[in-house]
Parts: structure tokens; sequence; C-alpha cells
């Protein structure tokens, strides 16, 4: 039993706290802060039975943080707010001697780089201090490195090539949306491909390299190579792997807004002053972007992300493919969220879980393949995430 802070109140958030209130065997206290109060108040209101307490917090403020940690003394925080908070919040557990999990790695906000040479770096402090921090604990990444795992454990001597392919096959019916915040979603997918091959990165021009691949349940979709941050942890963790690449799926509607929005400068992430006023292009668009957090009623279709294998066991080659598919409707029924805040919502709360029944407990800071995928993966069919395998299969790629 034990008690957890979750920080931020989006899709994601939404989602935690209504799985983290279906388990309460494990999550005996629950609180829910974030920059905007109100918004934590709606979503402890909707999972209902005053089961989950409230607070505001500056997540940017590490002496808000600390007082709010003080005040709250929980066991882990589930910090699903913005990559820009990580560092922040990681400082503030350090003071406070409270253990961490996140589902995206910092990113300074001046830069859009997705690296994780920033928490790596608190390796030691973690460590020392006897605290846990868990790092990339959503579906992507985070599933994908618990699948990665779990394939290598079981299946494989040796793991050589690895494909992670995520297709959204959903209509949320709005000419152009992203799914999790616009900020962070265009910050991804506008900048250079980049993939590991022979013991280095290969770079692409964005979404150079591009193929139809057929994904379960949904059929053929074009899929573009793009540097997703788990190949990071993933190529480090898994030294074997020859070839990582990550392909997701856009369709030509959405391809054509990307392109409109760069080319009048509406993804530029320095400040343009406008009347007097300093404002950033991408935060603008995002105010006026529908919210992702509110696409979910008429949302239809399903997401398949997973990880495709080639590798070697027993001295023979061999493919594997595991994935999960989930039902945008089927997600906003049980939460109120779409498709894409569920399964990054129903992972981390599965991390959290992990954590406090000590079976991801060790000191010092962690990408989930690290530690045993087997209780992980029992969860994932239980929490409304189920994984399907294919053994020998063409892999497409
Ligand atoms: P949203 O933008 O919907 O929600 C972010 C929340 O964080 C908002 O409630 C926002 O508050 C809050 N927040 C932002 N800044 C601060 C701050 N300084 N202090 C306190 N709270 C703050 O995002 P999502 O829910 O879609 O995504 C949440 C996280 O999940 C992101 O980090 C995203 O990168 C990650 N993610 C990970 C995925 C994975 O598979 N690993 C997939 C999808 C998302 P306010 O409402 O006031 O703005």
């Amino acid at each position: 039993m034990g008690k957890v802070l979750i920080i931020g109140a989006g899709g994601v958030g939404r989602v935690v706290a209504f799985k983290v209130a279906q388990n309460p065997d494990v999550f005996n206290e629950i609180t829910l802060a974030s920059r905007t109060k109100s918004k934590c108040d709606e979503i402890a209101q909707a999972v209902g039975g005053n089961k989950i307490k409230t607070a505001r917090v500056d997540a940017d403020n590490v002496p808000e943080l600390v007082e709010l940690l003080k005040a709250e003394k929980p066991d882990l925080v589930i910090n699903v707010a913005l990559p820009y908070q990580d560092l922040t919040i990681m400082d503030a557990c350090l003071e406070c001697g409270v253990n961490y999990l996140d589902t995206a790695n910092y990113e300074p906000l001046e830069e859009a780089k997705f690296e994780y040479k920033w928490q790596w770096a608190y390796q030691d402090k973690f460590r020392n201090a006897g605290l846990t921090a868990i790092l990339g604990c959503g579906f992507d990444p985070g599933v994908t490195g618990v699948f990665t795992a779990y394939a290598a454990k079981h299946y494989f001597d040796e793991i050589q090539y690895l494909d992670i392919v995520d297709c959204n096959a959903g209509d949320h019916g709005k000419a152009f949306a992203t799914n999790f915040n616009p900020e962070i979603n265009i910050r991804e997918v506008t900048q250079k491909g980049k993939y590991w091959e022979n013991g280095q990165w290969v770079y692409t021009e964005p979404h150079e390299i591009h193929k139809g691949l057929h994904y379960p349940n949904i059929g053929e979709k074009e899929s573009y190579l793009i540097y997703h941050e788990e190949l990071e942890s993933l190529v480090k963790n898994f030294p074997s792997l020859k070839r990582a690449r990550f392909w997701m799926t856009f369709g030509q509607e959405y391809l054509t807004h990307l392109r409109v929005i760069q080319n009048i400068g509406m993804a530029r992430i320095d400040p343009v002053n406008y009347n007097g006023v300093e404002i950033v292009p991408i935060q603008f668009l995002k105010a006026v972007l529908p919210n992702p957090g509110e696409l979910g009623e008429n949302y239809t279709g399903e997401t398949s992300i997973g990880c495709r294998i080639r590798g070697i066991k027993d001295g023979k080659e061999r493919t594997y493919y595991i994935y999960n598919n989930c039902s945008h409707e089927a997600a906003y029924k049980e939460t109120g969220a779409q498709g894409v805040s569920y399964t990054t919502g129903v992972p981390a709360m599965i991390g959290a879980m992990m954590f406090l029944k000590n079976k991801w407990r060790k000191p010092g800071v962690f990408n989930v393949e690290e530690f045993n995928p087997d209780p992980f993966m029992e969860q994932l069919n239980k929490q409304g995430l189920p994984w399907h395998e294919l053994f020998d299969v063409d892999l497409e790629l």
C-alpha cells in the first residue's frame, strides 16, 4: 500500500488518476496536483467517491514543489506534466526523499532535443539517496521497452533488429489536431529522422523514409521513420542490436497541415515580438488547436503499437512481433480520455504499482527495460492493455 502524488492534469493525468483509483489495494492515498487546480478538481469529481485529493502547484518552481511534497509525503511522484518539468520535479524529489516516475524525457524549452543525458546525470544523486527514478513509463517510451526486454528474456539469445511500430488508425473528426500536448507533439514529429545502425546514428530528413506496413485488425498504413527517445536507452541496454528504428503512421492530411504550419513559421519555438508582446508561435498555436484531452468524445478506431524483432535463438534466426491494439471508444468510455492518453496513463500506473509492490525498486535512475518485464506484462493484460504475440512471421522490415 502506498501514497502517490500525480503531477499534471491533462489527458494522461486523467487516465492515471482513474487507473490508480481502480487499484485501491495498491494505492491507498492519491493526490492530483497541477498548474490549474480546477482541472484536478474536475478529474477528481469524475473519478468520484472522494478518492482523490487535489492541489495547485507550479512544477517549474522547486520551492513550491518541495512545500507540496513536504505536506503530502508521497512514496512516489508520477510526473505526467510536460517534459520541461522533469528536472525540477526530480530536484524536489531528491530534496524531500521521494521516489520518481515519468513518461517522457527532459527537454529544454528553448531547444527541441530528445536526450536522456540530463536525467541520466541524476544517477549518483538518486543512488546515494537510496531513491528510485523510473524514466519513460508510458507506452512509447515505456511498454515498447518492456516488450523488448520480455522478448530478449524469453525468446532470443540475441536480439539484433528492432523496429518499433506506432499506428494510430483513429479518427477524431477534426481537420487537424494532435493526440497529446501539441507543442511536444509537433516538436517531436518535425525534427530530423534518426536511427541506429552498425554502432552509429544515421540521420535523415524529416519523414524522408517511409513505407506501407500492415497493422493487425487495421490493414496497411503509410509509416514514417522518425526519431523517438526510447531508441537511445534501448541501444545502450541491448548492445547486441545491429539496427533499431521507430516508425509512426501519419495521414496525408496531417502531414499537409504540418508542412503548412512549419512553412508559415507557426512551429517556431523562439519568441517573436507581436505588438510589443513576446509570443512563442508554437505556444500560441497550442492555444488555438483542439485540446487533445477533449478529442475523446467522437474518436473512433484504434491504435496499434508494437515491436517487430529479429534475432537469434539456438543458432537459428527467428522473428517476433508483439503488439497491443487499443480502441479510442473503449478508452473514452472507461476514463473520458482518448486512446493515446489511455495507452500512456495505464503503463504509468502499472510502473507505480511495480514500485509500490517492490518489484521495480532499486536506488538510481533507470529506464523501464532495466527492470524485470514479467510482472509488468502480467498487469498490462489485467489493466486494459492486453498484448498479442506472433512468431516467425514476415516483419515487412
Ligand atoms: P497535456 O498538455 O494535456 O497536460 C499536461 C498537464 O501538465 C496540464 O494539466 C498542464 O497544466 C500541466 N502542466 C504544464 N506545465 C505545468 C507546470 N509548470 N506546473 C504544473 N503543471 C503543469 O499533456 P498530456 O496529458 O497529453 O501529456 C502529458 C505527458 O505525457 C507529456 O509529458 C507527454 O510528453 C507525455 N506523453 C508520453 C507518451 C508515451 O507514450 N510515453 C505519449 C503521450 C504523452 P495546465 O492544464 O494548467 O496547462
